[in-house]
């Protein structure tokens, strides 16, 4: 058997491509099969002062704002349509970076041109306003790019969330540094090699891979850096606060969730179990937005309850690039962290296993894990409560809406929820009394809709993504005030 050594991945500040970073070399491993599929450099200090200046000079001298806003528009579709071109090679490459089954790798390409496309299309549409003050006077506002936009990435989407803030970022006018997860840092250089390709000026993307603990940390407290989009763990995020604090600039966060799907008896269940079961088990549970609570009307549990296990018993289990129905978890590290959770479910409730982990041949060395659900745990329990994301549904019987609105709140998260049901009356009362930021009636979980705005209530998050909402985190208002009286 021939040894290839792994392709390295860089860091990339303007026109320089780093190779050797101060923080030494990380490795990315398919966590299907527990082999090395890349190498990266970490970055230190000296990358990432060189890339907050790339970035900055970038802003303040380069191009980009001087263009008229319909040729930034033009080459963000430009970069929409080299996304597509490339779907192929960057899902393979997400597949075995992140474990992801293809056919969700495919989604997060397909979604990732889909902001390029859209925002591509908004750069010349950022208006102002104009202000009646009276005769003599004229006032308005514009819309003035917020500067240097750092973009803290998990690793559960690293493409399609790069795509996700960059986006947005580079149409209000801004430039960029992406810090990909130390996990995942394999098509975050694709995209690299795209913008250049796509006429996008240099220095506008930089991309500082290496420890979130090093790299991370510095950038969030660099004094170059004029706002940052986190998207990540609730701990982490608050650390990135307290960065963002100590230089006083404005952040988004995109934080955890545990959120609540609730079905009604007189929910069309032929429709309704599908979509639960994949609003969960997608990406293997892990997605921020995962519906983990599936809040049940009490006549109906049980049925419930066996046919969900019914389905997860024929779950077939892979390497993300056999397009399975779960792949593997991100590492072996989270696999231990998931299944603490399989522990504190027997005390809290009883644990109902589906398909078996891959025991013999390469797969047996992945971080795969058994889907399963919780019965008879109440919603003060950990594992009603904890973002474990691994594919673990919690099951809580309620009776009436009130009783389900009340549990579905209480939360310490408030990402997104589902509700399912015929009445449209309780569903459209359910939606009013949710604390959360997005509401699904009779669906769950995304298409290609970069339309609307996303985001928390409480921990997951403040600031929204997507949709048109999002550019605001990337202007800042600047009003502009004339007097002009008239000698009478
Ligand atoms: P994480 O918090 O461990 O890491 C996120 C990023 O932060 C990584 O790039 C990491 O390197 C970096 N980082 C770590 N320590 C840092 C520090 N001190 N300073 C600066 N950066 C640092 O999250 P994860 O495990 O990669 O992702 C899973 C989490 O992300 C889950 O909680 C999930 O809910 C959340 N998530 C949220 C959304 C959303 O849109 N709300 C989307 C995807 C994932």
């Amino acid at each position: 058997m021939t040894h290839h050594s792994p392709p390295l991945i860089p860091i990339v500040c303007g026109n320089k491509i780093i190779t050797e970073g101060s923080d030494g070399v990380g490795r990315s491993i398919d966590p299907a099969t527990g082999e090395v599929i890349a190498e990266f450099a970490r970055a230190g200090q000296e990358e990432v002062d060189l890339a907050v200046r790339a970035a900055r000079t970038a802003f303040d001298e380069g191009p980009w704002r001087r263009m008229r806003p319909f040729e930034r528009g033009r080459i963000l579709r430009r970069i929409g349509d080299l996304i597509l071109e490339r779907r192929e090679e960057i899902a393979r490459k997400e597949c075995a970076d992140s474990g992801k089954p293809l056919r969700d790798a495919y989604w997060e390409v397909d979604c990732s041109a889909r902001f390029f496309e859209f925002y591509g299309g908004a750069a010349d549409k950022l208006q102002g306003n104009s202000i009646p003050l009276g005769p003599d006077w004229s006032d308005w506002t514009v819309k003035d790019a917020v500067g240097v936009s750092l973009h803290i990435i998990p690793w559960n989407y690293p493409f399609q969330l790069i795509a996700r803030g960059v986006a947005p970022a580079l149409a209000a006018g801004c430039s960029v540094i992406i810090k990909p997860s130390a996990e995942t840092p394999v098509t975050a250089y694709e995209f690299m090699k795209i913008c250049q390709e796509a006429g996008l000026p240099e220095g506008l993307v930089n991309l500082v891979n290496g420890r979130g603990s090093v790299a991370g940390d510095l950038l969030a407290r660099h004094r170059g850096v004029d706002q940052i989009t986190f998207t990540g763990s609730v701990p982490t995020g608050e650390r990135v606060m307290v960065a963002a604090a100590s230089h006083a600039v404005p952040c988004n966060m995109e934080l955890g969730g545990k959120s609540p799907q609730i079905l009604f008896a007189d929910a069309d269940l032929d429709r309704a179990l599908p979509i639960i079961a994949g609003g969960v088990f997608t990406h293997c549970g892990q997605v921020c937005n995962a519906g983990t609570r599936l809040l049940v009307e009490r006549s109906i549990h049980d049925t419930v309850v066996e046919k969900l296990h019914e389905r997860i018993k024929s779950m077939r289990l892979g390497a993300g690039i056999d397009d399975p129905d779960l792949g593997p978890l991100v590492s072996k590290a989270h696999k231990s962290d998931v299944e603490a959770f399989f522990q504190i479910a027997r005390k809290e409730g009883e644990l109902l296993l589906g398909a078996e982990t891959p025991r013999e041949g390469p797969l047996a060395n992945g971080a795969f894990v058994r889907p399963a659900l919780v019965v008879g745990a109440d919603n003060n329990t950990r594992i009603a409560r904890e973002e474990i994301f691994g594919p673990v549904l919690t099951i809580i019987p309620f009776d009436g809406a009130e009783e389900a609105a009340r549990i579905a709140n209480d939360s310490p998260f408030g990402l997104v929820a589902g509700v399912h049901t015929r009445n449209i009356d309780a569903a459209l009362s359910m939606a009013e009394r949710l604390r959360v930021g997005q509401v699904w009636i009779n669906a769950f979980s995304v298409g290609l809709d970069v339309e609307f705005p996303f985001g928390g209530y409480k921990l997951s998050g403040f600031g929204r993504e997507k949709g048109l909402e999002a550019l605001s985190a990337y202007q800042q208002v600047k009003n502009i005030c004339i007097h002009h009286p008239v000698p009478r």
